[in-house]
């Protein structure tokens, strides 16, 4: 194994040992998305707080393997903060990268920069990117939400 697999296993395995951001609020003001991934027994829900466009909280909470479990908790550190367009373009290029295709290497990833070798495991692809599935969902929970308040708008005149 070279020193960067290994840092890169120590990364995950810390995640999955000390989550950041674990644990789900009890609040309307969140979108939340569960999603299961049968192949694994993954269970996971995330949750965000959209403000001005802005992602300004991400909680997540579920069992599963370490790959999906450390993938959430990276998740949420990686996303916290970013607007909705720089949030999908960081989706996109995490989900090309774990397929083990080109990806944007001058874009922020974060710690999720360390799921790069699942790329090599296929049948791991599913973990890796629940979370951001998961993620991608409830921001477009959210646009479609917006749009609907707007339509009803229009209805009331
Ligand atoms: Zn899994």
């Amino acid at each position: 194994m070279s020193n960067l697999e290994n840092l890169y296993r120590q990364v995950i395995m810390d995640h999955y040992k000390n989550p950041r951001n674990k644990g789900l609020k009890d609040s309307e003001e969140y979108y939340s998305v569960h999603l299961k991934n049968p192949t694994c027994g993954d269970d996971l829900t995330i949750q965000i707080k959209v403000e001005d466009n802005k992602i300004t909280e991400v909680y997540h909470d579920g069992t599963g393997c370490s790959i999906s479990m450390s993938a959430a908790s990276v998740m949420s550190e990686t996303i916290m903060g970013m607007n909705l367009e720089e949030a999908k373009k960081v989706i996109n290029n995490y989900v090309e990268m774990v397929k083990g295709e080109e990806f944007d290497e001058e874009m922020f990833m974060g710690d999720a920069i360390v799921y790069q070798g699942v790329s090599q495991f296929p049948a791991r692809f599913k973990c890796a990117t629940i979370a951001w599935k998961a993620l991608d969902k409830a921001i477009s929970n959210h646009e479609n939400c917006s749009h609907r308040h707007d339509e009803e708008k229009i209805e009331v005149k």
